[in-house]
């Protein structure tokens, strides 16, 4: 296999990494090898399984690879830990895509490296499936993330709460630089290494900013907008991410680390999946504040490259994380707007349009309605009231409220121009009838972890590569958990 490496995160340093090669497993089998994104990254594809596991699983590094763990440090729940890093992933090496983009290319769960501290460097099998599900839906759900290139078994037990099978998943990042990067070298007073890093960052992630005259001050600014376009899409698809640490945001702003991140079936403000966020600090609508608060952590270590004067370069910092707010809002708004069929909007109906979307989730929180299917079943209902209504009716238990609130969303299409038909596909083009389910991908992991059997994995797979379009024969991949399928919980599987 011919993977098109262009490494240049090498060049930055040894105090950037570890150099690190995959410690080989016993018995590698491919699972997954995603040819699709294989192609648009330039990559040859005339590969067998046998070959493709083997690189895959770490057991034969392929030419021009320089694998190495990257160092960072991150905020976890608040507390900062001055020393992370790659703790159980390798970058195997940098590409350049056939887009002409820089890639990043990673396994995970591939052995010990430096930064291991007690962790065996190792991954379950589950989370590697999990990951994979998430990150391709995402992908097809057109949200910004991380792609999965490969999965594979190890044919070796990881030891968890039980033993487990063990397994490797490739990702693939435009960049795997994370806030906690800048965080490492500034708790250290490395302000030289920053500004390398801002430099790489720039070069890679934002390259019309070379030439800004305030190019960090710029590198700020745009991870800004990137954030909060991303939580703003991550909302509007009831997904949570449930450890928004500051090692786990990408400074290119891409979903990052699908630990115990979950959508939501029944619609809960607050709602908390993560087994380990017991004061509920990643909750759903918690998102978008952390994002802020991540954000600033990144702009403390900018500071001496933001101005030579302390309280200038703090001045900077605040003119530059201020927008966020009204930023992510705008985000927010306008993607809510499309859902809803609103189309028609002027800056004085910014209110109205707000509260009668937040009248809709207050009425689904109510009610412990679908989030996925409300939006779905809304996308149906035509300008007058028919029969349709009862798709979405039968989700709330009081009725009442949502023929309330339908009767004024109704009112509210009267200030539309367009067409009931050409509202219903344009809101259809952006409410996904799938999405990976919990309770989907726990039956998927399980009969893999416990029978052996992907081919549960697989159907998912496929029925979420067109999560918006309803195909033939598979209606229960739409449907909400009955109650004894809910997950309650999830785990980061570390
Ligand atoms: P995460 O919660 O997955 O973002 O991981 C936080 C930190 O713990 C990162 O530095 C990881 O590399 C490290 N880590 C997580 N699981 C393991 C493991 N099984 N072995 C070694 N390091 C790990
Ligand atoms: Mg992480």
């Amino acid at each position: 296999m011919q993977i098109p490496f262009d490494n240049r995160y090498v060049a930055l340093g040894e105090d950037f990494f570890a150099r690190s090669t995959p410690t080989p497993v016993r018995k590698p089998g491919l699972i997954r090898f995603n040819d699709a994104l294989a192609g648009e990254l330039g990559m040859a594809t005339d590969h067998d399984s046998a070959s493709a596991a083997d690189i895959f699983s770490g057991n034969t590094l392929p030419e021009g690879a320089e694998p190495l763990a990257m160092v960072y440090a991150g905020h976890q729940f608040g507390h900062f830990n001055p020393q992370l890093g790659d703790g159980r992933a390798i970058l195997l090496g940098e590409i350049s895509g056939a887009d002409g983009a820089r890639y990043d290319i990673h396994l995970k769960g591939s052995g010990p490296t430096r930064y291991s501290r007690t962790g065996d460097g190792r991954s379950a099998l589950g989370p590697v499936l999990r990951e994979y599900l998430v990150s391709e839906a995402m992908q097809q759900l057109n949200v910004p993330t991380t792609r999965a290139l490969a999965a594979v078994t190890t044919g070796e037990a990881v030891v968890r709460e039980r033993l487990l099978p063990g397994g490797v998943i490739t990702r693939v990042a435009s960049s795997f630089i994370r806030v906690g990067s800048f965080q490492y070298f500034a708790a250290r007073g490395d302000y030289a290494a920053v500004k390398q890093l801002a430099d790489y960052v720039i070069e890679k992630s934002y390259p019309p900013l070379a030439d800004n005259e305030k190019p960090y001050a710029g590198l700020l600014e745009a991870v800004v907008q990137r954030q909060a376009a991303l939580i703003a899409q991550w909302m509007q698809l009831g997904f949570i991410h449930g450890v928004m640490n500051t090692d786990n945001m990408s400074i290119a702003g891409e979903t990052i680390d699908y630990g115990p991140c979950a959508f939501m079936d029944a619609y809960q403000h607050d709602q908390v999946f993560s087994s380990i966020d017991h004061h509920g600090r990643y909750a759903y609508n918690q998102q978008p504040s952390i994002g802020l608060w991540n954000l600033s952590r990144l702009a403390e270590t900018l500071l001496p490259l933001l101005d030579e004067n302390p309280q200038a370069a703090v001045q900077v910092a605040h003119e530059v994380l201020e927008p966020y707010a009204g930023r992510y809002e705008s985000h927010w708004l306008a993607g809510m707007r499309e859902k809803c069929g609103l189309t028609a909007c002027s800056h004085d109906m910014d209110g109205d349009d707000k509260n009668l979307i937040e009248d809709l989730l207050n009425v689904m929180a109510d009610n412990r309605a679908d989030f996925t299917l409300t939006f779905y079943f809304l996308s149906h209902l035509s300008g007058q009231p028919s029969e349709q209504d009862d798709d979405l009716r039968d989700l709330f238990d009081d009725s009442a409220q949502i023929d309330a609130w339908l009767e004024q969303w109704r009112r509210r299409l009267g200030l539309e121009v367009q067409g009931d038909a050409a509202r219903q596909a344009a809101m259809q083009s952006v409410n996904p009838v799938y999405i990976p389910r919990n309770h989907q991908v726990e039956a998927a992991i399980r009969a893999a972890e416990d029978e052996g059997d992907f081919s549960v994995f697989h159907e998912l797979h496929a029925v979420l590569q067109k999560p918006f379009v309803r195909q033939t024969g598979k209606d229960r991949y739409m449907l909400a958990p009955e109650p004894e399928e809910v997950v309650e919980y999830t785990f980061c599987g570390t």
